[in-house]
């Protein structure tokens, strides 16, 4: 039988069969290991793809020929390996991740002296045998969906698929064709939060949140579908369909003479990857027939920081061209002051974990006035989320905050709904 020059591994091929086999007759628990190195491109371009192979060769003789307990291994391509490996006792008493642990570090311990430069991290995924005639693909598939959990991880080393995790799986399974469809169909839905001025207690905005519905009708809460949409990259069509969405209704508004009210929308990191041009692909479809600062962007505290340069870049072509920009989620991450000043920004969001825990003591409470005094100085509006009682808009009040946003108003509406209750005509307003 052939096998990998490399690493004197067995093929994948190979390994699939020999090791469908041999589960037939194994008498003790098993389980299936996906294995790889987290960083691995970057010690091919620190150190050159013949020290990579070295590396690979270590690791292959480390986890699996010196291993008294692997049965069966294989290098699938890459950095990526699989094996078929016999629960050992020490694996069985006490925390199984903890093992994995140990011998990782055993293993960079070994090695790292020939890569000074890098933080060598190896990944685990175990999935346990429990059937031996389940096929050794899905095996692999439940290891790897578990050594993915934690690839951003970077205190976890290896990972025991669960069922937890198998729900999860399934949610990514079924949210990506469930969205197709919806897009397709036009079927996502869109729901309206108000925004509403504490003093006069009336309307001064909304917004735009998205729904997707399961086969049943029931409603999926965007928790479930956003961080599936931005893992597969496509939370930039949920996006401009959602903006397309917005622009329509406004128009629809402005042709039926009722009085407008600015509507935001939420943007993710992925949006500014590429060129402001999805926004004139939209503009295109929809043409905005009113103003365009009735239409506001909503980006995420945590991105402005992320890459400061490219947000500040994409967020400036959106501003020039008239929309409002806000930075959502204020509070929740890590906002330097200084770069406060330097965004163009229109509108700060406070998120509703800051406000519920600086409404908790005088301390939280006076830097909360104080945030809002500067905002107002350098002429941001500020707006609360999540106020839920009226003690607690009365609380944010007290702190010179004017707008809320939360369930004491509305939860978000579906669009019917919310024009009945809040959108009326022009003439008479
Ligand atoms: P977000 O932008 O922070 O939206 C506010 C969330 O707070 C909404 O959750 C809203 O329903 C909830 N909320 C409002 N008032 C209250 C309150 O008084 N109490 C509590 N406990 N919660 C309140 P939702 O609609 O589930 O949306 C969750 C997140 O999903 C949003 O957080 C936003 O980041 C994201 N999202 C929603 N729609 C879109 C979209 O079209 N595109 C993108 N990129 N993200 C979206
Ligand atoms: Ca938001
Ligand atoms: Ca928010």
């Amino acid at each position: 039988m052939k096998r990998d020059k490399l690493t004197d591994l067995l093929y994948y091929y190979d390994f699939k069969e020999m090791a469908q086999e041999k589960l037939k007759d194994i008498t003790v628990p098993c389980m299936l290991v996906s294995l790889n190195i987290s960083n691995f491109k970057y010690i091919n371009n620190v150190y050159g793809f013949e020290k990579g192979d070295k590396l690979l060769a270590e690791m292959a003789k480390f986890y699996f020929h010196d291993n008294k307990y692997c049965i069966l291994a294989s290098r699938i391509h890459s950095d990526r390996f699989v094996s078929l490996v016999e629960l050992a006792d020490e694996s069985l008493v006490g925390d199984m991740t903890e093992n994995f642990a140990h011998i990782s570090h055993e293993f960079i311990h070994r090695v790292e002296k020939d890569y000074p430069m890098a933080v060598l991290r190896m990944n685990s995924g175990v999935y346990l045998v429990k059937d031996v005639n389940e096929s050794v693909s899905e095996m692999l598939d439940k290891a790897e969906v578990a050594r993915r959990s934690i690839e951003d991880d970077y205190t976890q080393v290896a990972c025991i698929y669960n069922e937890e995790l198998e729900k999860k799986a399934k949610v990514e399974q079924y949210i990506i064709p469930l969205f197709e469809k919806a897009l397709v169909e036009d079927d996502i839905l869109v729901y309206l939060q108000p925004k509403i001025d504490i003093d006069t207690q009336t309307i001064v905005g909304a917004e735009a949140l998205a729904r997707m519905k399961d086969e049943d009708g029931k409603i999926i809460p965007p928790n479930m579908f956003i961080p599936v949409l931005e893992k597969y990259g496509l939370i930039m069509q949920l996006d401009m369909y959602v903006t397309r969405k917005v622009f329509r209704l406004l128009n629809s508004w402005h042709k039926a003479g009722k009085k407008l009210i600015p509507i935001s929308l939420n943007l993710s990191r992925v949006d500014f990857r590429e060129s402001s041009e999805w926004i004139d692909r939209v503009e295109q479809v929809e043409p905005l027939l009113v103003p365009r600062q009735y239409v506001e962007f909503e980006v995420t505290e945590t991105v402005f920081f992320e890459d400061i340069s490219m947000i500040t870049n994409g967020v400036n072509k959106l501003r020039q061209r008239g929309f409002r920009i806000s930075m959502d989620d204020f509070g929740t991450g890590f906002s330097s002051l200084n770069a406060l000043g330097m965004l163009p920004l229109d509108c700060i969001k406070f998120d509703r974990g800051f406000v519920q825990n600086s409404i908790k003591n005088s301390k939280g409470l006076e830097i909360m006035s104080g945030l809002v005094n500067i905002f107002d100085k350098i002429d941001l509006d500020v707006i609360c989320e999540g106020v839920e009682t009226t003690c607690e808009e009365q609380i944010v009040r007290s702190c010179g905050c004017r707008q809320v946003q939360g369930y004491l108003h509305d939860r978000p509406l579906p669009i019917y709904n919310f024009e009945e209750k809040y959108i009326v005509d022009a003439v008479g307003a």
